[in-house]
């Protein structure tokens, strides 16, 4: 492979769930680039993804491939097998060369007596107070901490190393980067947890390059963050000085940074974000998912005729099936039925009524979010059309592309990475 295996300071996690936006989310790379800041692309496509539209890896791969073809990309890229493990792995372990390992489900689960009694004689010595450069306050650890960590969190990092030997087994050693991932549980883990477990998986030899702790507050699918963002900034920097004593204390590579699986459109907290990797010197790799099938369905509505026809038809079909639709995500969305149009009403709807109720411009009273969150998780029903809603997605490339590049660029990586306000919000809100 001739890229080198760093994911750099800054990285963000792109989905195409369709395989057709590789350019057009590499072009917003591009012009960060060009913005003097580089951002390493990694598509990201979870077993769940695969499964509900019926894709394989490889595809997600050759249309990476043949995106950093076709825009001369010279800088590193990785495919990124999202949220596996022991059981879904398999198809990944060629086309991809990042690996999310989920240890979400083994968390609470108690590891053997033996392995406990290791953990607690083996990272005694971090308990008191730890001081962290640019923290004011010291991390605190406690005999308890140590414990209930090892009881709650030891089998899952356990778990994340035998998913790890497997994978390099299979792929050889050096030749992937590796994430772990504890964000899809429902109590997030504190900075004295998160140097722990750190501590577990360096000690069962896991070479991490990222970890996905869960942050406080609700990162829902497409939507802003709900909760508290002092709160999540003051987590963050805590996380952040705690990955960086990591490297050092546990031997952990140095490039270690902190995954923040964002679920897009995090608007509120993007400030924050960028703040915190300034302060504390230190980077962080972004991953989103859904925003890119919203704005090929933002494309197609403002395309009208056809395309906006088309929009239609999958959004009765997902009312119909909303229930169902929203069963496999439902820790991570909150949709409001009553927001919702009926399918006759939004039948009538015109093709701007359509972009301003799907695009996320928080400032917008045409803005819904529950609407937005349905057409979330609907990618499922434009799976089932299959070659008609490829054709549609062909037939209107430049529109549609042209809404994926913008919203990365414009509301993703300026703001987090470049320390821009999220100007697209901030435009459409003051032509109003
Ligand atoms: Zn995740």
């Amino acid at each position: 492979m001739p890229q080198q295996l760093s994911l750099s300071r800054f990285s963000i996690g792109v989905g195409d769930r369709f395989a057709h936006q590789a350019c057009a989310q590499l072009q917003a790379c591009v012009q960060a680039a060009d913005a003097g800041v580089p951002v390493v692309p990694v598509w990201n496509k979870s077993n769940r993804e695969h499964t509900i539209i019926g894709s394989d890896p490889v595809q997600t791969r050759a249309a990476a491939d043949a995106a950093v073809h076709e825009l001369h990309w010279a800088q590193p890229y990785f495919c990124d097998a999202d949220h596996i493990n022991l059981q879904t792995v398999d198809r990944f372990l060629e086309p991809c060369d990042f690996f999310t390992i989920d240890v979400a489900d083994q968390i609470g689960i108690t590891a053997a007596q033996a392995d406990f009694e290791s953990f607690t004689r083996r990272h005694a010595r971090l308990i008191g107070a730890i001081d962290l450069p640019g923290l004011s306050d010291p991390i605190r650890i406690t005999e308890g901490d140590l414990n209930r960590v090892g009881r709650k969190y030891l089998a899952a990092a356990l778990r994340a190393a035998e998913n790890y030997r497997y994978i390099e087994h299979a792929r050889g050693r050096g030749t992937f980067l590796t994430e772990v991932s504890m964000d899809e549980t429902d109590i997030p883990q504190s900075p004295a947890e998160l140097l722990l477990i750190l501590a577990a998986l360096a000690a069962a030899g896991v070479p991490l390059a990222t970890i996905a702790p869960k942050f406080t507050g609700r990162f829902n699918k497409g939507v802003d963050y709900v909760g508290d963002p002092r709160i999540f900034a003051r987590e963050l920097e805590q996380d952040m000085a705690v990955v960086r004593y990591a490297v050092d204390a546990f031997g952990l590579p140095s490039e270690l940074k902190l995954s923040l699986h964002s679920g897009s459109d995090k608007f509120s907290i993007y400030g924050a974000v960028h703040n915190a990797m300034m302060k504390m010197d230190t980077g962080l790799h972004l991953k989103t998912a859904g925003t890119t099938w919203l704005e090929e369905v933002i494309g197609l509505a403002g395309s009208n005729g056809d395309a906006l026809a088309l929009v239609k038809e999958i959004y009765a079909e997902a009312y119909a099936h909303r229930e169902e639709l929203c069963v496999p995500y439902a820790a991570v969305i909150d949709i409001n039925v009553a927001s919702l149009p009926t399918p006759a009403a939004a039948q009538r709807w015109t093709a701007e009524q359509w972009v301003a109720g799907l695009r996320h411009d928080p400032h917008s009273p045409a803005y819904n979010s529950s609407l937005r969150q349905l057409m979330h998780v609907a990618f499922k029903i434009a799976a089932k059309l299959g070659p008609r809603y490829i054709a549609m997605l062909e037939l209107r490339k430049a529109q549609v592309a042209e809404n994926v590049t913008r919203n990365l660029f414009e509301r993703h990586i300026q703001p987090v990475f470049l320390g821009v306000e999220t100007t697209a919000n901030t435009a459409e809100a003051l032509r109003r």
